[in-house]
């Protein structure tokens, strides 16, 4: 995310005022989004889907995102790196479960809000955030930052308009993940500037990690 100004096709930023409707064992501050440096964003109605995750989860993003990470990918394949799809779009009401599960471990509030959104603050509900991994780890975990598959997006993911939302010391006081990436078509390249994409390359099919048995599914962050 960024505090630059807000842009049309940008999700529009409401002004925290009135704590947030939620159970009543979970309320976030009123002053969250502005603590945080963090807008609410929209949750998309339109997805379409890009894959099983890992975990057999169907991960879903914006018709356009989802086009986006498909040259994405392709472009990475043809350089030898495999991405890895493993969390999409995500509902508010996903959002709720997720703190309400870490609440249910005895984890204070205000520790989850330094990993997780809070609700209706996550860029996951846009459709447009996708969490990547590679064919080396599927953890969401710093350790992506070491992979090969992380350089390559580095210098190749915002020509697709994919960006990395919470690089180190983030204005946002949120932990590093380099394995979150958004869609923001106001930064990307122009699209001449992509280079082709052959059919046989979008309709590869994600490829599945091996998991250990008993290993807990992903409960993705921001
Ligand atoms: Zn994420």
């Amino acid at each position: 995310m960024s505090a630059a100004p807000s842009r049309p096709h940008q999700a529009r930023a409401t002004p925290v005022t009135q704590p947030l409707p939620l159970p009543p064992d979970l309320v976030i501050p009123a002053d969250y989004g502005a603590v945080r440096n963090l807008r609410r964003q929209r949750e998309c109605r339109h997805l379409v889907s890009i894959g099983i995750s890992p975990s057999g989860r169907e991960i879903r993003l914006a018709p356009r995102a989802a086009q986006a990470w498909r040259h994405l990918r392709a472009a990475a394949l043809r350089a030898g790196r495999t991405l890895v799809p493993i969390s999409g779009f995500r509902s508010i009401q996903r959002q709720r479960e997720i703190i309400q599960e870490k609440l249910a471990t005895g984890e204070s509030l205000p520790s989850i809000l330094k990993q997780v959104a809070a609700p209706g603050f996550s860029e996951h509900h846009t459709g447009r955030a996708l969490d990547i991994g590679s064919d080396h780890t599927d953890d969401l975990s710093a350790n992506f930052a070491r992979t090969s598959a992380f350089r390559w997006l580095r210098i190749h993911a915002p020509r697709f308009g994919f960006h990395l939302s919470f690089p180190r010391k983030n204005p946002h006081g949120i932990v590093y993940e380099p394995w979150h990436w958004c869609w923001r078509p106001h930064l990307r390249t122009p699209r001449k500037n992509l280079p082709p994409l052959s059919t046989q390359a979008v309709n590869t099919t994600p490829p599945t990690l091996p998991r250990p048995p008993g290993r807990r599914p992903h409960l993705a962050s921001f």
